[in-house]
């Protein structure tokens, strides 16, 4: 990430140096509310200099309160937080210095644009013709030029949501936290305004910190994904390792659809599902996995074919009989709901919109090449 200074730089309070791209740093951040189980519960997570870093994860995973706790909306339990190396567990937010949006666009109602935007400017005493220059600059970058005079009601719900974009970021924050900023728009919004965040963020070059509960958001805005599961983080990494590489059987089942097939036996070359012993690839067997436990064979839907009988699948590869349940139309190819072995395990294929020798009620084989699957712990 180019750490290039934004020029919409401020003077920040002397505590933390207000420069693009700062390093956030959770070590053993607890926050524990009194519950059965703490809302957070020993998160260590390193954000680099510039990164876009998502908290992702379901409902009451833990992601706003850990939002909070860097904000320093939150007392920690125990844990510290820094930033650049700084510790700033005892600081409270003004002096954090930090750019916040949120899903409500909370902008001041009886305020003009020009004015919702130059507010936390005016707050630190920034020079008026610096305001005025920095506010032209930063409606420029959100693309509403021109609209200074507005009021919030004028606006649409996106645009308001760039205008409080526009007022986290005029006096170059420390770093931009975004909790489900988009989450109160629809569908189409919501893909434009992600291109627009990401592209923000690219200009802009600081550090962001975004929390969504939408895996699709998560893999398509991030550098880094931190998934939470019940107050912990489950795994960290780029969108393509989460999808690729889970440690979890909760990771594989968040990030996108997959089969799963809970392992009855494990060897070092082969595993036991019911009857079924499949081939296995070391390389292929997450490390959460070979530490023992309990594990599961996942492989993605994309990546199992659909055969009408044995003779249609290839040498080498692991299958299983299954029953079609549904088959569905998606354009360019078809998907097969498909139930498996004695327990009839739901899963689902993908084939070729031009294989046509199967319908649904029919008995087939399911198969995929054994480098695509991965054991991971349960
Ligand atoms: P998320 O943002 O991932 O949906 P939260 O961080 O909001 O999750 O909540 C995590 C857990 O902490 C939930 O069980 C929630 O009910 C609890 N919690 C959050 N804030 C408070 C609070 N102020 N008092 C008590 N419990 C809270
Ligand atoms: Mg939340």
């Amino acid at each position: 990430m180019p750490a290039t200074p934004s020029p919409t730089v401020a003077p920040a309070p002397a505590s933390i140096p207000a420069r693009a791209g700062t390093q956030i740093r959770l070590n053993g951040v607890t926050k524990d509310y009194g519950l059965a189980i703490p809302a957070v519960a020993d998160v260590s997570l390193t954000i680099e200099p510039g990164e876009f870093m998502t908290l992702l994860g379901p409902s009451g995973s833990g992601k706003t309160t850990t939002l909070n706790l860097i904000a320093g909306f939150e007392t920690l339990t125990a844990g510290s937080i820094s930033f650049n190396g700084a510790d700033v567990s005892a600081l409270p937010p003004h002096k954090r210095n930090l750019g916040m949006l949120f899903q409500n666009y909370a902008l001041f109602p009886h305020m003009t644009i020009a004015q919702n935007v130059a507010y936390p400017l005016r707050e630190r005493r920034v020079p008026r013709a610096e305001i005025t220059r920095k506010v032209a600059e930063v409606l420029e970058l959100v693309q509403l030029t021109g609209r200074d005079d507005n009021y919030p009601a004028q606006l649409s719900g996106g645009q308001q949501q760039r205008v409080a974009l526009a007022r986290a970021i005029v006096f170059g924050p420390t770093a931009l936290l975004l909790d489900e900023p988009l989450g109160a728009l629809d569908r189409n919004l919501r893909a434009s305004l992600q291109m627009e965040i990401q592209r923000i963020h690219r200009e802009v070059g600081s550090t962001f910190v975004f929390v969504t509960h939408d895996q699709e958001e998560a893999m398509n805005l991030s550098d880094r994904i931190a998934l939470f599961n019940d107050g912990r983080i489950e795994q960290v990494g780029t969108p393509e390792s989460l999808y690729e590489a889970p440690e979890t059987l909760f990771t594989a089942r968040f990030l996108g659809d997959s089969n799963v097939f809970e392992l009855a036996r494990r060897a070092d070359d082969t595993v036991v599902w019911e009857n079924t012993v499949w081939a296995l690839d070391s390389r292929t067997v997450s490390a959460r996995a070979s530490a023992g436990g309990r594990a599961a064979l996942v492989v993605r839907p994309e990546d199992v074919r659909v055969g009408a009988d044995d003779a249609a699948v290839p040498a080498g590869v692991n299958s299983v009989p299954a029953t079609i349940r549904d088959i569905g139309y998606m354009g360019a190819y078809r998907t097969a709901v498909l139930s498996f072995g004695r327990d009839g395990t739901v899963g689902r294929a993908r084939f070729d919109a031009t294989q046509t020798d199967l319908s649904v009620g029919q008995s087939v084989t399911a198969w995929w090449r054994v480098d695509k699957q991965r054991v991971v712990a349960v």
